[in-house]
């Protein structure tokens, strides 16, 4: 059985953590006890809200700065944990950005962000996270993918091209470090209430809500509540695999 208390003593990384679903997931691994480095790109009250708000609370966290695209700048975040800490349990890579647009128009720059960020950025914080859990022979991976990686979605060739990539990129990934004791598995959001989906909230919500069988949308910490059992003892054996969180979007 698991103790409330699953991830004491340990140190968790969740990127693109000053809002949304990446402040849900630091909140539910500091309430279960890990310290959590809230990651975002630049240095911005946001994040340093999330962890403040998380000490308030009787947790542990701190803010760390680095764009995920940027190796030199996730190398300097990597080593203050290093530092700091000498250890590293749990990387959730979840920073994301979209840029949509129809492909016949899709600018190249608008391309590769969103690919340099969502599963390049995901490349480069697990190659880091690695070198502090291989040696430790244990560590979690989650990496924040969408059911988009796997229907497609108008407007977006880029990002499904990018979450497609990093469910791939986790099965791989998983299959490489199996024997170090280190987990890599995915989760498939569907239409979570966030910043990311406001506007499509706002111009076709109705519609988007009559698609979901559960009749809601969804909560960051539905997400959350998924990370959390996959950095769980509870998901052991667990490993290469995707979590399709999207209250039965895509068996609609
Ligand atoms: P959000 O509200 O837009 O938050 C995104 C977070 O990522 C922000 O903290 C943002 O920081 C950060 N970020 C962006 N670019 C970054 C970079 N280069 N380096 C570090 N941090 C960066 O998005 P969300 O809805 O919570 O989504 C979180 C993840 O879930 C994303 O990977 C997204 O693709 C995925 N997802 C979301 C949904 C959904 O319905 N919302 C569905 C499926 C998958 P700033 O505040 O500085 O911009």
């Amino acid at each position: 059985m698991t103790s409330e208390r699953e991830f004491t003593g340990q140190v968790a990384l969740v990127t693109g953590a000053s809002r949304g679903i990446g402040a849900a997931i630091a909140r539910r691994l500091a309430a279960d006890g890990a310290f959590v480095y809230v990651n975002d790109r630049d240095p911005n009250e946001a994040a340093k809200s999330v962890a403040s708000g998380i000490r308030e609370a009787g947790g542990r966290a701190e803010a760390v700065f680095a764009d995920v695209a940027d190796t030199q700048a996730v190398e300097a975040m990597f080593r203050a944990v290093e530092s700091e800490h000498g250890r590293l349990d749990v990387l959730v890579n979840n920073a994301g950005i979209v840029k949509d647009g129809l492909l016949a128009t899709m600018r190249d720059q608008d391309w590769q962000r969103v690919l340099d960020v969502n599963l390049g950025g995901a490349m480069i914080c697990t190659r880091r996270a690695l070198r502090l859990m291989m040696p430790a022979r244990r560590g979690r991976i989650v990496n924040t993918s969408s059911i988009q990686a796997l229907r497609g979605g108008r407007g977006q060739a880029n990002y499904a091209a990018a979450k497609a990539g990093l469910l791939a990129f986790t099965r791989a990934t998983a299959l490489e470090v199996a024997d170090r004791g280190i987990r890599v598995n995915a989760v498939l959001p569907g239409f979570i209430d966030t910043d990311m989906t406001a506007r499509v909230k706002r111009v076709g919500g109705d519609q988007v809500l009559e698609r979901i069988p559960v009749g809601r949308l969804g909560t960051p910490d539905d997400v959350a509540g998924v990370v959390r059992f996959l950095c769980s003892a509870d998901a052991e054996y667990v490993t290469g695999q995707g979590f399709v969180i999207d209250g039965g979007l895509t068996i609609s």
